[in-house]
């Protein structure tokens, strides 16, 4: 049913891909510093952008698919370039972390939605905060309103995979698994897509996907028993991700053995895993969960509750 061979990884913590590569992958070689620029942009929906970098010095990216995800240095406003001293390794990090806080690069996670090689371009879908307001950039955090503004020739860096089996793939359904189970909001609809794109054509199961507005909802091709339900903030006063957990709780869901996959505001994700765990019973280790952001709080917050990184792997 599932791809053969693909293992699943132990269930991660509920912010577990907010850290960067940590050094010690970097100088292993799994990640690698890439230079790019904005080629184009194009807007999908009110919310999501999609941004295609490439240059030749993508050579060597090479992403596992799914949920890969990168970390993207961004230039502040007014710079030309994103400000990363040191990329020789294992001091990259403390080196970003000691350069001032308003120059430095802004550090942020996101998903490889697709990757091409002739040329050599790389898509990665950004969600805007508070798209519909008539204002992209207003209240938005550094990265969602640089990708609002962003154009060709804009320079980027990503920390991005040297090597198509690393460990910023999350999704891994063992081989004995009889249905996937896909719950994602908006900024986890660039790794559904991708995930979807990814599966075998007899993969079954049910996808429960939450966007903001009627037209954010896209035309995923995916495996014909795979069951897309779209939902729908536009209209109410639901915070993200509540109308995707409830839909998810009282959903009818298949018989067999499950492997679940998560993403998204960590509110919600946090309270799906539970309620998988708890009140269906599922394994832990057939859930894979990841907080892609959470209310209130910028990435690089949820980066230092985490406390240090970059020296374990
Ligand atoms: C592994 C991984 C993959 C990810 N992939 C993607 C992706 O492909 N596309 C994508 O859009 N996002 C993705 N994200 C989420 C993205 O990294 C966060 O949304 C990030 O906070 C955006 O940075 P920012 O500078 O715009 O906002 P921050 O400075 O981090 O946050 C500023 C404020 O905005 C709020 N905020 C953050 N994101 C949102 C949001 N989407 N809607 C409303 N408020 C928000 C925060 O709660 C905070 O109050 C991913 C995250 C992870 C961990």
């Amino acid at each position: 049913m599932i791809r053969p061979g693909i293992t699943s990884r132990p269930a991660a913590g509920p912010d577990p891909a907010a850290d960067p590569p940590a050094a010690a992958a970097v100088v292993a070689g799994q990640f690698r510093f890439f230079d790019a620029h904005v080629v184009r942009t194009r807007r999908l929906g009110p919310t999501l952008l999609r941004v295609t970098f490439g240059g030749d010095r993508l050579a060597g990216f090479a992403s596992g698919g799914r949920d890969q995800s990168v970390s993207l240095f961004l230039p502040r406003p007014g710079q030309q370039a994103p400000v990363l001293p040191d990329r020789t390794g294992a001091g990259w990090y403390q080196a970003w972390l000691a350069e001032p806080e308003h120059e430095r690069a802004v550090l942020r996670s996101y998903t490889v939605r697709a990757q091409r090689y002739q040329p050599l371009e790389v898509d990665v879908d950004f969600a805007l905060h508070d798209a519909g307001s008539g204002h992209p950039s207003n209240g938005a955090g550094p990265a969602a309103a640089w990708a609002a503004r962003a154009e060709p020739g804009d320079r980027v860096v990503l920390l991005g995979p040297a090597t198509a089996d690393n460990r910023s793939v999350g999704f891994r359904p063992p081989p004995d698994t009889d249905w996937i189970l896909l719950a994602a909001d908006e900024t986890a609809l660039p790794a559904l897509g991708a995930i979807l794109r990814w599966l075998p054509t007899a993969a079954r199961g049910r996808a429960f996907v939450e966007v903001p507005y009627r037209q954010d909802v896209q035309d995923l091709p995916s495996p014909a028993g795979l069951d897309v339900t779209w939902l729908t903030r536009e209209g109410g006063s639901a915070s993200p991700g509540e109308i995707l957990a409830g839909a998810v709780r009282a959903a009818d869901l298949p018989a067999g053995v499950p492997y679940a996959w998560i993403a998204g505001e960590s509110a919600m994700v946090r309270g799906l895993r539970r309620h998988l765990v708890r009140e269906r019973g599922y394994d832990r280790a057939r859930i894979e969960f990841s907080g892609y952001w959470r209310r209130g709080a910028s990435e690089e917050q949820l980066r230092s509750e985490r406390g240090t990184m970059g020296d374990a792997d």
